[in-house]
């Protein structure tokens, strides 16, 4: 079975001293667990996490979701602790935390006073190698993740309508599956599969464990190695991530009636560029984002005050993305009886001149700024900065990279930015999303009616 795959062999031991970084911030334990430690004495808190390499592009076929449904599994029974304990002793310290999983990775964070920060090592530590996977307890998990994609994903319009549009932006990246699993796969879960995927992907060498906040080098290091040290570890293999095909220059055109959209939304998604292609192109349409988002952004006095085609609209790029298909998408919200066309278009020709025309050097200094200010404020607290380090790791950078990239953003120059326009708004959307609220369809059917 293996072999019907393109696997990748992570983490050879004799790499691991490699990374260590010079000042020692980053090391590795002789597992290959790897640490950052971000020091930040502003509170005498400290923000935990441990990022394993699995996400739902590692989830097995036939099984989607398997990687988020295990990340529920993790709250359950180990070896040393029964289910639920994990919360119940965080809970008491009165600490904030949380799991997530997403494309490529899953997520473990407690922020919590120093004083505590042994006690979560040690939960942290059992359940990364302890799991006993109960088959009761994974049968009404299974239910609860279900009710979970009932809530969060088949319920909400514009849920339903993201997911529909992500499955038609790729062809063939399994980023067009959803993170949670389709709903007749994830009926079919046993806690066999979760224990499989678990021994396969959970191992020190799978993980990388960040420590932000009041805490030293040194404590972290003799920290890391008592609770984490002696645990075993093993090779972990992943599937060659596949890349998408060529933009076809075709753009597919979604729309969803349902009352529970309050006003019309149109989501445009374009091809963006992924770093994995090219980092100083990612630099560049970084800076585009950051160019026409918010009220300070290039289009929003005119979309939004003088026009008033539109009551807010988003900018949203996704360029640490492994894909070569980094999405760029631009949303915009109507006012209830808005012209969804004109807005389209209206939205279209304001591109049509951002691809003609000079830039003002003004307004690519002021992105630069905005988009170099975000390194600074995510900076401010231990937990934003230790979730920003641990989700960049996940994509591959070293620290001294994510540290280098504010200086990166600042080099880029306005015809980097003029490039990357004309190259990923030249070409049509990928998908136009479109979610109408019910009110529109039965006016539209009204309208039918009257000319029969
Ligand atoms: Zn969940």
């Amino acid at each position: 079975m293996i072999k019907s795959f393109l696997m990748t062999f992570l983490l050879g031991t004799a790499l691991y001293a490699s990374d260590n970084t010079g000042d020692g911030r980053t090391f590795r334990l002789d597992n290959g667990l790897k640490v950052v430690v971000l020091t930040n004495t502003r509170a005498p808190i400290v923000y935990h996490s441990v990022w394993y390499k699995v996400g739902s592009t590692d989830d097995p076929v036939l099984k989607s979701g398997l990687a988020h449904y295990l990340e529920h599994m993790m709250f359950k029974s180990s070896k040393n602790h029964p289910s639920g304990e994990y919360v119940k002793i965080l809970t008491k310290f009165g600490a904030k935390y949380n799991a997530t999983t997403s494309f490529d990775r899953t997520s473990y964070y407690a922020t919590l006073d120093k004083k505590y920060l042994s006690d979560i090592m040690e939960l942290e530590a059992d359940r990364m190698v302890n799991l006993t996977m109960d088959p009761k307890e994974a049968l009404s998990e299974r239910s609860v993740v279900i009710e979970e994609r009932l809530m969060t994903r088949d319920n909400p319009p514009a849920s339903r309508l993201s997911e529909m549009a992500l499955s038609h932006y790729y062809l063939h990246h399994p980023y067009r599956l959803p993170v949670i699993g389709w709903k007749h796969e994830m009926e079919t879960y046993t806690h066999e599969d979760a224990l499989l995927h678990y021994k396969h992907f959970y191992s020190p060498s799978n993980a990388v464990l960040v420590l932000s906040g009041d805490i030293t080098v040194e404590e972290a290091k003799t920290l890391a190695q008592k609770y984490y040290g002696s645990l075993p570890s093993h090779p972990v293999f992943h599937k060659e991530k596949v890349k998408e095909p060529t933009n076809h220059n075709i753009t597919a055109s979604l729309v969803l009636k349902d009352k529970g959209f309050g006003t019309p939304s149109v989501d445009i998604l374009f091809q963006g560029i992924s770093f994995k292609e090219s980092l100083k192109k990612t630099y560049a349409l970084e800076v585009v984002a950051s160019l026409l988002k918010g009220k300070t952004g290039l289009w929003y006095d005119t979309l939004v005050e003088k026009e008033k085609i539109v009551t807010d609209f988003g900018v949203d790029y996704h360029g640490f993305s492994f894909d070569t298909a980094a999405p760029f998408s631009i949303s915009l919200t109507l006012p209830k009886d808005g012209d969804v066309e004109k807005a389209k278009s209206r939205v279209m020709e304001l591109i049509q001149n951002l691809i003609e025309n000079t830039l003002n050097e003004d307004d690519v200094k002021l992105a630069k700024i905005k988009a170099t200010n975000f390194f600074d404020y995510v900076k401010d607290s231990a937990t934003t900065y230790g979730n920003f380090v641990g989700e960049l790791m996940m994509k591959g950078f070293s620290l001294e990279e994510i540290e280098g990239l504010r200086g990166e953003i600042d080099k880029v120059t306005i015809l980097d930015i003029q490039d990357v326009i004309r190259e990923v708004f030249s070409k049509k959307p990928r998908v136009i999303a479109t979610g109408l609220p019910e009110i529109q369809e039965n006016r539209e059917k009204e309208g039918e009616k009257k000319n029969d």
